[in-house]
């Protein structure tokens, strides 16, 4: 690799056997920025601090060290992580157990509130190496004595800016004071307020500081965009930016090698000419590659941050980062892939919901703002080809057909006696045939049906009960919708399965089933994604939507209390409900004279839903 950038390695950052063969495994081709800084610091036992936030790889930069050092004889926790919220602290738990695949006899305990006592309480007493969890629940567990931190040997505080905000400080500095002062302690902050610098100095010995510095960058004549999808949907994200772009070479960044080889894999699969490099292909294969992307070969490189290194192409008119690069650094690297040799560039950043402070980072960095670009819809996509393929035969009609080719054109309308229009239609799909123009019904339906698929499984995977983020999914044919999640009280206990709660909300509030997003299925509870806005009429009318049964009672999720009203009686519900419904808040405007039906309202906001987002009933046209 003509690689010119100081690189590291996880071996070489004195990560175990049983570390390197995981992060192999899972495809992680060389330590972050903040790993590369962060691990040797923890690996030293001096004391921390991190400005550091998510997406940059911070949780493997604790997590990795603080494996590598656990002793094995020690049953007491030897880790202990503060984080600000469940789902943090969940998450940190789950990737140090992802981390810890071949550390035999690995336990982490997460502790958080909102939660029974008695699972933590048995987990605990069981002997856990780690213990992650908020700061309220971990000091509830410190007073009460079933939480013992005399052998930590390493105390993470993670994300220490947000555990502020959320009014832990005094929380966390008296867990501090509980702990022996003699532990190594890191402090991960993407800020650094005043309060936290208090604690630093209070607390922290003689800390190393990690801030991955930042050069000033000059990326002005790079187009830059930002799309918000849902990680399940980059796929789709970027079928349609191919789609949608007319570009000589197109970059494509992914974070791990198992990632560039799939999407690749996809690329090719949808018609267009693609070749992967990361860090496990040889020297060789790598400049055979780029020799054919010079070449025009091929158009569109899939590479990882580490093989992209040192790449000198020309070509590139468009960068995708498909998944966001761990600092604004590399972010600044890899757009800086087009826009060479005087020509104009453009980039799109595909990020998830929670990477959107790593967007605000990088703008900082870049002292310039990525704007929110709408993923094109199927309909935008549609006349996008259309546009293309005039295109491609304007540029071939340039050289007229021979009088041969004429006259089996005229042969062939004369014997089978059609038109040339038709023929001319018949040869297009001939022409099209493994990549149709126009999406095939049965593409339309294989598309439905993997839909159903994962929100059947989905409901049925969710037995771990990991938290439900409040943030919606955007819709697969209309990702540019905002969409809001709703929590309704029917789950699994009721018997219901996704495509009930779709047939009951597409029935009866009449939103058509392409606008109603990801279900969630949990045994008490499930959550729905629909279009936002939604008017508050019939926001309480579909409260009164029944499933198998039983009134949904919907209500937004994580922003209000769920509707605590007991679930009637199936076999009464007809009398309890109807008792009940005047005194209950969603019931209130349930019963006036003179109002329209709740589907006719519904059916309202669907209409005008879709004319936001182009012609429902055009899309309904198209299908019949
Ligand atoms: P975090 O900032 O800890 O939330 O990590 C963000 C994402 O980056 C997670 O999905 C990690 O699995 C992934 N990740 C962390 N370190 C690496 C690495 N060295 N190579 C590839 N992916 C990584």
């Amino acid at each position: 690799m003509s690689d010119t950038e100081h690189t590291t390695s996880f071996e070489a950052l004195g990560m175990p056997e049983f570390v390197l063969k995981t992060l192999s495994e899972l495809g992680y081709e060389s330590p972050s920025p903040i790993q590369a800084a962060s691990i040797p610091v923890f690996m030293s036992g001096a004391d921390l601090i991190g400005q550091a936030q998510t997406g940059t790889g911070k949780t493997a930069a604790f997590a990795l060290p603080l494996l590598a050092k656990l002793e094995d004889d020690l049953h007491k926790p030897q880790g202990l992580i503060m984080a600000p919220t469940r789902e943090l602290a969940i998450q940190v738990a789950e990737a140090f157990q992802r981390y810890a695949r071949y550390r035999k006899g690995f336990r982490i305990a997460p502790i958080y509130g909102g939660q029974d006592f008695r699972p933590q309480l048995k987990l605990l007493k069981q002997g856990v190496q780690v213990v992650v969890g908020t700061p309220g629940r971990l000091l509830d567990h410190l007073r009460r004595g079933s939480l013992d931190i005399s052998e930590v040997k390493t105390l993470v505080l993670d994300e220490a800016d947000e555990m502020l905000r959320m009014g832990f400080i005094e929380d966390v500095e008296e867990i501090l004071s509980h702990c022996s002062g003699e532990q190594q302690t890191a402090l991960f902050s993407a800020t650094m307020p005043a309060p936290i610098k208090r604690i630093a100095d209070k607390y922290l010995t003689d800390p190393q500081h990690v801030v991955i510095q930042a050069k000033t960058a000059t990326v002005d004549r790079i187009d830059q965009s930002y799309w918000l999808v849902d990680g399940r949907q980059k796929p789709e994200a970027l079928r349609r930016y191919l789609e949608t772009r007319s570009f000589d070479a197109m970059i494509v960044f992914v974070r791990t090698r198992e990632s560039a080889s799939e999407v690749a894999e996809k690329v090719n699969a949808w018609g267009y000419r693609a070749e992967a490099i990361h860090g496990a292909i040889s020297q060789n294969q790598r400049e055979k590659t780029i020799n054919g992307l010079k070449k025009n070969k091929f158009d569109i490189l899939v590479a990882t941050d580490v093989a992209a290194r040192g790449l000198d192409v020309d070509r590139f008119s468009h960068v995708v980062n498909y998944d966001i690069p761990y600092d604004s650094e590399s972010y600044v690297h890899r757009i800086g892939r087009t826009g060479r040799a005087g020509r104009d560039g453009e980039a799109v950043l595909f990020i998830t919901q929670r990477e959107t402070r790593l967007l605000k980072t990088i703008e900082r960095h870049i002292k310039q703002q990525i704007t929110r670009a709408q993923i094109p819809n199927n309909d935008v996509v549609l006349q996008q080809r259309v546009e293309r393929f005039k295109q491609q035969v304007a540029e071939q009609s340039a050289k007229a057909p021979s009088a041969m080719i004429q006259s089996v054109v005229e042969q062939c309308c004369h014997d089978l006696e059609i038109e040339p229009e038709y023929l001319a239609g018949v040869l297009i799909n001939m022409l099209h045939s493994e990549h149709p123009l126009e999406p095939t019904e049965e593409m339309k339906q294989n598309r439905e049906r993997s839909r159903e698929e994962n929100a059947n499984r989905r409901g049925e995977l969710q037995e771990d009960e990991a938290p439900i983020e409040t943030a919606p999914n955007p819709l697969p044919d209309y990702p540019d919708v905002e969409m809001e999640r709703f929590r309704i009280e029917v789950g699994r206990r009721s018997g219901v399965k996704p495509r009930d709660i779709v047939g009951a909300i597409a029935n009866e509030a009449g939103i058509e089933s392409t606008f109603i997003g990801d279900i969630i299925l949990r045994d008490e509870f499930s959550t729905v994604d629909l279009p936002s806005g939604m008017p508050k009429e019939l926001f309480n009318q579909m409260k009164k939507i029944r499933v198998r049964g039983t009134p949904i009672r919907i209500t937004r999720y994580g922003k209000e209390a769920p509707d605590a009203t007991p679930a009637p009686n199936k076999r009464k519900f007809r009398d309890a409900g109807r008792g009940k419904e005047g005194g209950k808040p969603g019931g209130k405007s349930g019963g006036k004279p003179g109002r329209k039906p709740a589907a006719a309202k519904a059916k309202k906001f669907a209409d005008d839903r879709s004319g936001f987002r182009g012609s429902s009933k055009g899309k309904k046209a198209k299908r019949s």
